[in-house]
């Protein structure tokens, strides 16, 4: 039987802290991936209103 496995790989999911408030959360990492930015996700947010750069 084949069973439908998840396609993530098995890389073990990376916790980055985010470098503007220090909070740990996951979408750091795929943040910096998309946008080179370590940031958590409220503070992509408050970037991407008020864009700083
Ligand atoms: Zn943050």
């Amino acid at each position: 039987m084949i069973k439908n496995i998840n396609k993530n790989s098995d890389i073990p999911k990376k916790i980055s802290i985010c470098e503007k408030c220090g909070n740990t959360c996951e979408e750091v990492e795929s943040n910096f991936i998309l946008y080179g930015f370590k940031l958590c996700r409220s503070c992509k947010l408050t970037e991407t209103i008020f864009p700083v750069f």
